[in-house]
């Protein structure tokens, strides 16, 4: 799987809809301070799954929805859009009717998140495992955020046990057995 397009709509600064083609390789994004760079990783995580507000530097999940500016109106959504190469076929079977994989994200004002896989409605678990499942996934360890090297540095042990098991490629299977746990 290798992801080739992302899109995103009033996804914090983004208002306008911005589209990003990632190739194979390496995707250098530079601007100045506050342009909007962690913005993008963040949407990244966010249309994986990511549910926690403060790992898109927010207090609620709805602080991802563009605010408004001295000259735009705040949106009432925002919405992000990965699209995956899966002509290696190796999504998750629910996912791997087609080579082109398209996940949308969108959450709405007082209406929470909602998903989409190829234009039909999806689960956010589902959405979360087909990532885990690929090694990517919103805690991917290939995602470092601003700050992160001081934070793996004084890691606990179970953190950064959970750390290697991304690395490995286990955290499908975690995610799975953490669920089992709680039935
Ligand atoms: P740096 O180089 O300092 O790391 P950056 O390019 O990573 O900067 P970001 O942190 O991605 O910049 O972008 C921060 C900008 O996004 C700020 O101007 C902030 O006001 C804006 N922003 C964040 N959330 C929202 C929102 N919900 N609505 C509108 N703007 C937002
Ligand atoms: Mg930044």
């Amino acid at each position: 799987m290798q992801f080739t397009k992302l899109r995103l709509v009033g996804f914090k600064s983004f208002v306008d809809p911005t589209e990003l083609l990632i190739h194979r390789g390496l995707t250098g994004v530079v601007g100045p301070n506050g342009c909007g760079k962690s913005n993008l990783l963040e949407a990244l995580r966010w249309v994986m799954g990511e549910n926690r507000p403060t790992a898109m530097r927010g207090t609620g999940m709805e602080d991802v929805i563009f605010a408004g500016a001295a000259s735009r109106p705040a949106r009432n959504y925002a919405e992000v859009t990965l699209t995956v190469d899966n002509s290696d076929r190796l999504a998750p079977p629910a996912f791997n009717q087609t080579d082109k994989l398209e996940v949308v994200r969108r959450i709405t004002r007082d209406a929470g998140s909602a998903y989409k896989a190829n234009g039909a409605e999806a689960r956010a678990r589902d959405v979360q495992m087909l990532f885990a499942d690929a090694s990517t996934g919103s805690h991917s360890p290939a995602l470092v955020r601003q700050g992160q090297i001081s934070e793996l540095i004084n890691a606990k042990p179970r953190a950064r046990r959970r750390i290697l098991e991304e690395a490995a490629g286990i955290s499908g299977l975690y995610q799975r057995r953490h669920e089992a746990e709680l039935k």
